[in-house]
């Protein structure tokens, strides 16, 4: 039996059997065996998640909401049962609380402009870390631009972690909100979320959480985390992109106004006034995206039933075999060395621009991020421009990260 092989993640199935429900994994690249190592920038879709969004364009394809037809009904009945699949996934109250978006990006968006635009004034503060993506910096900057508010920015220790002082000290009478990654998709750093979340609210600010990267890696329920907006893309947790979520308190969704007007999320309307819908079809202005919405709600029951302190033991074997074959490599610098992190690595190697070693690395079958994976400012913070990322997921095996570090070393020889 192969190493591969004894890998469970699942009552009663391998990695090796998990593998089998991504088709796209079988293929060979530049004649190798391909190893996917691109996950935090979008994951592979199992066969399930596939066979959802096709089954829906063969048999139910039609407008949702409006139509009094069979197949409007199935199809609305497919996209709302999704959302109580979501709703279930986070552990929100209700499903009024789970707003579909395009997005992590989209639901940031929406409350910068729908929640902040309406609620900040000059001298008001938004804090947020040093480790964020650019979709929790730049929609708060434009915020900011907007209102005259302050954009405060947390920053990390040496090792990727959060300046917990710093980050109290940051905290005040003026803080707003609190808009705070909770895995960074650059580093891997998970925050200690609840613990932030809880001193932003104790400060007297919202807290809206940025999940993209952490869904599919940390166990999530926003009930006990006590946010008040959590953000994630489905793309990152084995559905299809162009859907995500925006989770945010039901009495709070309530007082905001919409933010973008059209149809389905009205329920009259004259020249001289319009009646709005109820949440959450306030903010879902026009036809969603009815296919991604099923995908999602098939994505989220293939991941529920995986046994997830499997999975979790699983990414932490990722991490260590990730760690422990990149070090000692020479002149190769991880970047973010946090005591908790998800299979996330980080590296620079002295004398190779990051580029080269990407291409390579793919003419060897294997799959890496390389540059500023849109989180210049943390880069910056580790005096760097860019930097190869290898990224896990549930299906990637030990044997392909020992594959990918002894290619690391190739790679290197070959540039250097
Ligand atoms: N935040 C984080 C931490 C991310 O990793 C990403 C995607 N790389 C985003 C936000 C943005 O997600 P999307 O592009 O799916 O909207």
């Amino acid at each position: 039996m192969t190493a591969c092989a004894q890998q469970t993640a699942a009552p009663g199935k391998s990695i090796a059997q998990l593998r089998a429900d991504f088709p796209i994994l079988a293929q060979r690249v530049h004649n190798h065996p391909l190893v996917y190592l691109d996950n935090a920038a979008t994951t592979q879709k199992p066969q399930v998640v596939i066979d959802a969004i096709a089954d829906y364009y063969t048999y139910d394809n039609a407008n949702v909401h409006r139509g009094i037809h069979t197949l409007s009904e199935r199809a609305t009945a497919a996209y709302e049962g999704a959302r109580e699949k979501v709703r279930a996934f986070l552990n929100a109250a209700s499903t009024a609380e789970i707003i579909y978006t395009r997005g992590t990006t989209e639901a940031i968006n929406l409350v910068a402009q729908s929640w902040g635009r309406n609620q900040l004034q000059a001298g008001d503060e938004i804090l947020i870390t040093a480790l964020e993506h650019h979709a929790n910096i730049v929609p708060w900057q434009l915020l900011c631009q907007q209102t005259g508010a302050v954009l405060k920015v947390a920053p990390v220790l040496e090792d990727g972690t959060l300046d917990p002082a710093a980050f109290a000290e940051l905290l005040g009478p003026r803080t707003r909100l609190a808009a705070l990654v909770h895995v960074s998709n650059a580093l891997g750093t998970i925050n200690p979320i609840a613990d932030m979340v809880a001193q932003a609210k104790a400060a007297g600010a919202l807290v809206l959480v940025d999940g993209a990267q952490a869904v599919a890696h940390e166990p999530v329920d926003v009930s006990a985390l006590g946010c008040d907006f959590y953000a994630f893309s489905g793309h990152k947790i084995y559905a299809p992109t162009g859907i995500g979520i925006l989770y945010g308190r039901e009495a709070l969704l309530d007082e905001m106004p919409p933010w973008q007007g059209g149809g389905d999320m009205i329920r009259t309307v004259s020249f001289e006034h319009t009646e709005y819908a109820d949440l959450p079809w306030k903010f879902e202005a026009g036809t969603p995206h009815i296919a991604g919405a099923i995908g999602l709600g098939a994505a989220l029951d293939y991941f529920r039933a995986l046994d997830q302190a499997a999975l979790a033991a699983h990414e932490q074997s990722l991490l260590a075999a990730l760690t422990g074959g990149l070090t000692g490599i020479p002149g190769l610098r991880i970047i973010g060395t946090a005591p908790n992190k998800v299979a996330v690595v980080s590296f620079v190697i002295e004398g190779a621009h990051q580029a080269d070693i990407g291409k390579l690395l793919d003419s060897l079958g294997i799959a890496v991020r390389v540059g500023h994976h849109c989180a210049m400012p943390a880069l910056k913070r580790f005096g760097v421009t860019g930097t190869v990322r290898a990224s896990c997921a549930l299906y990637n095996t030990v044997e392909e990260i020992e594959r990918f570090a002894g290619a690391v070393t190739r790679v290197r020889e070959m540039l250097l």
